[in-house]
């Protein structure tokens, strides 16, 4: 089994295999840039690990093969006293999962090579104790879990009696002496000496590696971006370059375009004399990249030149690392980078415009969640709004909420239901979980690249980062900005595309992308990168996809707004709002009538005012298809609360009120109690119960239908019986349905179709039989999945979700995301049988999952005809519907 491969045998597809570091190293050296030599450890070896709690067999003789070789390219061996061969040891995993997991850098050095590498300096002694330094603090770290603290305290405790902040002024004796205090905190905390053999703290590295992919905050992480479990990491191996050798010498990171607003540019920070993971961690303030021309022309041009080369070999935007070492340029890592919502939809139309790509795969670049992410509110700053700080806008979005200070503190105001900005110097791994409790991150140091920045943007949470006016104290819970005092609990927001802060809640309006939806924008004239892109790319999905969008919409507004936002008709046109208001007091009646008279006459009474809703809502869809749900809900939800409805009977009788017809309705509220309500007496159940009701409306909407027709407008109405979970129900419901239709529709050309919503599992597994007496089915997904997991929506979200997403049970609340395997089976089985008997049978959704990214993909798989859901998500719908199709 082959476990190692030297760079030059790997190439970019092997990301499975050989990480996502590991193939794009490869790929840079068989493009022959400058990368310093190496091999990978595959992310089998990493299973095989972590499966048998061992190395596999044949891996430790694989390692010595490639470092011999390796040894011998460099002329030089691993550690050697006199002229040591130094490597890194650094994770890396098929996605890449930033900070995540562990590197350690400066393999090789000990008492005795920390000599040799001064020597190799031209006597550099000072560089030699820093790197030996730093790899006693990084090995302790990372594989034996001596608290990094400790570390810190040592180097600050110097850095204070030399009387200094800064790491520079340390000369080598500091660092000699520092590296004797490490050696103390790591023989202290591990009860052994640091270990002086090369080879051993290889392949203790490699084996931290392996098990950082296991760290919390790793499993954390892959949660929240969906990565699976069971990928493993690689290893990768190489020759460390050394960016901290002198005034000559430095480290950088750099995007091929701007990944906040997909801009061309040179955007990257560079920091001279130092190693790779000070700019990171942010630990200084970096300058920006276009200073390195002043500092070093020739590597500048030369990185210019290759971060070109690999744009266009990539066909798409690339983040790099590099180091140069006394002037000569090192390439230590690439892929294609991360990059706001914005970026993406603006990179994806350049890269179309400059002929790298075409448009199926500009579609395939960007998707609906970024979308959704693009319709976020803006702020609204036509006010008094002064901004008290700038940083940078490290990912964008506009977030307001109550400042906290550390990660705990986010994630216990965040389950109070409050909105927090998690206020930091820096982050680091460890405040993961306060970023994902928080609306926001507000830093005061780091740049576009640091730990910040770069996790918010991948969560797509609003930060601004290196906002350095600000003086933030931690302990005392505060910060200052100029003459301000900004305490825990203080409402500041923040916005993350201009890197501008504000005290105080800022409003906000609708973003670009809203306003060009909403038709106020024209795409064709206006100068707006984003908003022609965005265009550009949905009518390209538009002309792709096969399914449908319609939109859930009880109002006119609404339809017509969704209508704007590109919905082809209306999926779910729910019935019940229609009996709310001061219609309540109708629907009292409905439910008091002591006989048929009474019954009747206020059916009558709600007639006109069901007629009326249906014919604005016809209208504004004027031409296309609206699904109207007959009555749903229990009808006590239309009665007021049991409780309270004592409590007023009792008060009243106290006064010696007449309180007749108010025992009345506390009697019928009693009698209507049921246990189970959503269980109970609801959907077609009602329907089949309470005498006329479900008559009213089937005559209410066709009614609407010819009077609209009859204006000279286009109605098709569908009328979608609910909750149905036998033929027989359906069959008992439309033949008094066709009956009305037929009495009402007379020869006005209107023609209504009957069908069903599928939500009962039972519906779905006699699909074959109710698609005889049904024109279309709707796929009720919510109550689908309730019904089918036998989870009460209202309860179990937030009783025990968490726990069964912490468990891996599920990845995502199947509320959010369809099950595939169990409801998505349910669908499924539905959608070939139900076609079976009926050939042209009508197919869609109405839950909340058809607007959901993955749900869109498996319905269009799936061969439904359209997908339905809230107005705003249906630009969503239509992207995913497109991408699902190309
Ligand atoms: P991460 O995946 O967290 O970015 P890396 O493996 O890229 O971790 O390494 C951390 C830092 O160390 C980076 O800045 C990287 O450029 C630097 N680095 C890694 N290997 C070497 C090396 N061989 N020589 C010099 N710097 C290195
Ligand atoms: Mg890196
Ligand atoms: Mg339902």
């Amino acid at each position: 089994h082959k476990y190692v491969y030297d760079f030059a045998e790997g190439n970019k597809d092997l990301k499975d295999l050989l990480g996502g570091k590991g193939a794009n190293l490869a790929e840079m050296t068989n493009l022959g840039l400058p990368v310093p030599p190496g091999f990978t450890i595959t992310t089998e070896a990493c299973k095989a690990y972590l499966t048998t709690g061992r190395e596999p067999d044949g891996l430790a003789a694989q390692i010595e093969a490639h470092l011999e070789s390796l040894e011998r390219e460099m002329g030089r061996r691993l550690g050697d006293p006199d002229d040591p061969l130094l490597v890194s040891v650094r994770s890396g995993a098929k996605f890449s999962m930033p900070g995540m997991m562990e590197t350690v850098l400066n393999v090789g050095l000990n008492d005795r090579s920390v000599v040799g590498l001064s020597n190799q300096a031209g006597g550099n002694d000072r560089f030699a104790w820093d790197s030996y330094r730093r790899l006693i603090q990084m090995f302790g770290k990372t594989v034996c879990e001596v608290p990094g603290e400790e570390f810190e305290h040592a180097l600050d405790e110097i850095k204070r009696a030399k009387g200094t902040h800064n790491d520079l002024d340390l000369d080598a004796d500091d660092l000699r002496g520092l590296v004797d205090a490490y050696k103390q905190i790591f023989a202290k905390h591990t009860g052994r000496e640091f270990p002086q053999e090369p080879r051993e703290q290889l392949d203790l590295a490699i084996r931290a590696v392996f098990d950082s992919w296991n760290a919390e905050r790793a499993v954390l992480y892959r949660r929240q971006e969906r990565i699976p479990a069971d990928l493993g990491t690689a290893v990768n191996v190489v020759t460390m370059v050394f960016g901290n050798l002198g005034p000559d010498s430095g480290t950088g990171v750099a995007f091929t375009r701007d990944p906040g607003s997909g801009a061309q540019g040179i955007y990257g920070d560079y920091l001279a004399n130092a190693q790779g993971e000070d700019v990171v961690a942010g630990i200084r303030n970096t300058v920006p990249l276009q200073e390195l021309e002043q500092l070093d022309k020739t590597s500048y041009d030369q990185l210019l030149g290759i971060m070109a080369r690999l744009e266009e070999h990539y066909k798409d935007l690339c983040d790099i690392e590099f180091t140069i070492e006394r002037g000569k340029l090192w390439m230590l890592q690439t892929r294609v980078g991360k990059r706001t919502a914005a970026a993406a939809f603006v990179i994806a139309g350049q890269l179309v415009d400059e002929g790298l790509i075409d448009l199926d795969e500009a579609l395939h670049r960007v998707n609906g969640a970024q979308l959704a992410q693009l319709m976020f509110p803006r702020f609204q700053l036509d006010h008094e709004f002064e901004p008290v700080a700038k940083g940078i806008g490290a990912s964008p979005g506009a977030a307001s909420g109550k400042v906290v200070f550390t990660s705990a503190r986010a994630v216990e105001l965040a389950a109070e239901g409050e909105s927090v900005i998690l206020v930091r110097r820096e982050t680091n791994p460890d405040d993961l979980n306060g970023m994902i409790a928080a609306k926001g991150i507000l830093t005061s140091r780091g740049g576009k690249t640091s730990h910040a920045a770069v996790v918010a943007r991948g969560m797509g949470k609003t930060c601004v980062s290196g906002a350095d006016e600000l003086e933030v104290n931690v302990p005392a819970k505060k910060f200052t900005v100029g003459d301000h005092v900004v305490n825990e609990g203080d409402v500041v927001s923040i916005d993350g595309t201009t890197g501008k802060v504000y005290l105080g809640e800022v409003p906000v309006m609708p973003s670009e992308v809203v306003q060009y939806f909403e038709g106020e924008l024209d795409p064709e004239t206006i100068d707006d990168a984003l908003v022609r892109a965005v265009h550009r790319i949905m009518t390209h999905a538009d002309a792709a996809r096969r399914l449908r969008v319609r939109t859930n919409a009880d109002t006119g507004a609404d339809a017509a707004r969704a209508r704007r936002f590109g919905a082809e008709g209306i999926g779910l046109c729910r019935t019940e709002h229609m009996f709310l208001g001061d219609r309540r007091e109708l629907v009292e009646r409905l439910i008091l009538a002591s006989g048929e008279r009474e019954r009747e006459d206020a059916l009558a009474a709600l007639l006109p005012l069901q007629r009326a809703d249906f014919i604005e809502i016809f209208r504004e869809m004027d031409g296309l298809p609206v699904t109207v749900r007959l009555i749903d809900p229990p009808l006590h939800e239309f009665l007021p609360p049991l409780e309270q409805l004592a409590v007023n009977v009792a008060v009243a009788q106290e006064r010696g009120e007449d309180v007749a017809k108010e025992e009345a309705l506390l009697a019928a509220v009693r009698r209507m109690h049921e246990e189970n309500p959503m269980l109970g007496l609801r959907g077609v159940r009602l329907g089949l119960v309470i005498p006329g009701l479900f008559a009213m409306q089937v005559r209410a909407i066709a009614e609407a239908a010819v009077a609209v027709v009859r204006d000279g407008g286009t109605a098709c109405p569908e009328i979608m019986v609910p909750l149905v979970g036998a033929v027989q129900e359906l069959e008992t419901v439309r033949a008094e349905a066709e009956r009305i239709i037929a009495e009402v529709v007379g020869d006005s050309g209107v023609e209504v179709l009957i069908g069903t919503m599928i939500e009962v599992p039972r519906a779905a597994l006699t699909a074959g039989q109710i698609a005889e007496a049904a024109e279309f089915f709707s796929f009720g997904t919510n109550d689908l999945t309730q019904m089918g997991w036998g989870f009460s929506r209202d309860d179990v979200e937030g009783a025990f979700f968490w726990r069964y997403l912490e468990l891996g049970i599920f990845g995502i609340s199947p509320f959010e995301s369809i099950d595939t395997d169990g409801v998505g089976r349910l669908i499924r089985i539905a959608a070939e049988e139900g076609r079976a008997a009926r050939p042209g049978l009508k197919l869609g959704v109405c839950g909340e999952h058809g607007g959901d990214p993955d749900s869109v993909h498996f319905f269009h798989e799936v061969g439904l005809d359209y997908v339905s859901c809230s107005p705003f998500r249906v630009p969503v719908a239509r992207l995913e519907a497109g991408r699902a199709a190309i």
